[in-house]
């Protein structure tokens, strides 16, 4: 199943573009996989100015192609992150944060992901971590870098990324003219978003900025670059998460109280998420709420 990106403004003070793929109208995650947002390249690698805002109840996993983002955040992280890194923030009750892309690339190319935390440990106290040694893999001609994880069948490439729920992650780039079979889970479900490059997946070409979805119970997938320059993929995948979420904003709670009770505390200034200093200055508040109630939906 193909999932189409929409293109999103960002409240950034540059209206930086995004093509996001999830949530999508025809499929809201992959695993805990609950947001992908695909930006650049771009030569205006000064374009990413987001000022403090907030999350809870989710992971944020930052993962440049090319580039360089200065995050910083309420508990006191300052830290640069660059292509083979991967920048993962845990939100848990409450974090805010900032990002600032930095003028002195050639060009500003990511993906930014946001990862359900399980009820068991939304409330957890919030984390950052930067993982600058992650493992690769060699499928034939493919190599990969795994972020989260580990792909099906080579569990000593496992990413030492802290994760709450069974799932992977990873870049896969495929020189030109290449095929290989990727092995998957059955037990999870995946998606192969074509981040750069001509690529057919299961036979099926996949334009670039798209992710085509196989649901549990498939084992293995083709992929070929058709182009004449390496393709790069990004694979995500992980048992369905079967808890109900309500997703509003840049919040992940269970019910419509919780989101109302949590944008309160953001936009009063509320201690429980606390501020803190960069070089952006300011802060997002949340918007109005829609004027209905957000219902608890299945993934
Ligand atoms: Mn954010």
């Amino acid at each position: 199943m193909l999932l189409e990106p929409r293109f999103v403004k960002l409240s950034t003070r540059t209206g930086i573009e995004v093509r996001r793929t999830l949530p999508n109208a025809k499929k809201r995650m992959i695993g805990a996989w609950a947001f992908v947002d695909h930006f650049g390249p771009t030569t205006q690698t000064d374009g990413m100015v987001v000022a403090a805002h907030p999350h809870t109840g989710l992971q944020t996993a930052t993962w440049l192609f090319e580039g360089r983002i200065e995050h910083r955040d309420s508990i006191g992280t300052a830290q640069f992150v660059e292509p083979g890194q991967l920048n993962l923030m845990t939100a848990g009750r409450g974090i805010a944060h900032s990002e600032l892309s930095q003028a002195d690339s050639a060009s500003l190319h990511a993906v930014q992901l946001w990862i359900a935390l399980p009820d068991s440990v939304r409330k957890m106290a919030p984390e950052f971590e930067q993982q600058t040694d992650l493992p690769r893999v060699s499928i034939g001609g493919i190599s990969g870098t795994v972020f989260v994880g580990a792909m099906h069948g080579q569990p000593e490439a496992r990413a030492q990324t802290k994760i709450y729920s069974p799932m992977v992650g990873a870049e896969l780039r495929i020189p030109a003219g290449e095929f290989d079979v990727i092995e998957l889970d059955p037990k999870f479900e995946h998606g192969f978003l074509v981040a750069i490059g001509s690529v057919q997946v299961a036979g099926l070409e996949v334009p670039m900025n798209s992710m085509e979805y196989f649901e549990p119970g498939t084992t293995s997938v083709t992929i070929k670059n058709t182009g004449d320059e390496e393709a790069t993929v990004i694979l995500l995948g992980g048992e369905p998460f079967e808890e109900p979420i309500v997703m509003w904003w840049n919040f992940i709670e269970r019910t419509h109280d919780e989101i109302v009770a949590v944008r309160e505390k953001w936009n009063n200034r509320d201690a429980s998420i606390p501020g803190f200093v960069d070089h952006i200055g300011g802060w997002i508040p949340a918007p109005e709420l829609p004027n209905l109630i957000l219902r608890a939906r299945n993934n």
